[in-house]
């Protein structure tokens, strides 16, 4: 299937100069949006999951419909004061200014083959800083999962020695 169809694409938003995919048109299209989570579920059997991670909030979009197929968990990552028991923390730079991720201590058990998913990957800020979770809480992460890849921002500089799947590239 070919899923660019169903990203609408808007130029200078958040801000001037940045051209937003916008997977809405893809969430909303029954048959493109299973999928794209069933493509993801193929690559996960393949890999033996025990878990899935996903950071907010169109992470829970993707993350959640492929943990609810292959019968597994899933675990939030969130923004710091979000999660309500104990958490650990990891700070990471965005490009103006800093951010604080947080997911509960015991969310994943040491062992666990985990692996994580979100919408799109940009600079690779977001996915570096959820690994840094995973493995802090003694997870393995088998694989890492996205819709789209913004090949121009070299996230997957970040991810070397990880195995990673796109459903989309935009060089
Ligand atoms: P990174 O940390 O720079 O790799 O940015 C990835 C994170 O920012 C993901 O969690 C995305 O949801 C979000 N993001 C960045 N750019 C876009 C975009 O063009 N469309 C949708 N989400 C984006």
């Amino acid at each position: 299937m070919d899923y660019k169809e169903h990203i609408a694409i808007v130029e200078n938003w958040p801000k001037e100069g940045v051209q937003f995919k916008d997977i809405t048109p893809l969430m909303d299209n029954g048959p493109a949006f299973k999928a794209a989570v069933d493509d993801i579920v193929t690559y996960a059997k393949k890999r033996d999951i025990d878990i899935v991670v996903g950071p907010e909030a169109r992470g829970f979009i993707v993350g959640c419909p492929v943990s609810y197929a292959l019968e597994i968990g899933f675990a939030p990552i969130r923004k710091k004061g979000k999660l309500p028991r104990e958490t650990i923390e990891v700070d990471y730079g965005l490009e103006y200014g800093q951010n604080i991720l947080a997911i509960h201590k015991d969310a994943i058990k040491p062992g666990q083959r985990v692996l994580i998913i979100d919408d799109l990957l940009a600079t690779g800020g977001t996915i570096e800083a959820t690994i840094d979770l995973v493995e802090q809480l003694g997870g393995e992460v088998a694989g890492c999962a996205f819709l789209i890849e913004l090949q121009y921002l070299n996230g997957r500089d970040k991810l070397e020695g990880y195995d990673v799947l796109t459903l989309m590239q935009y060089e």
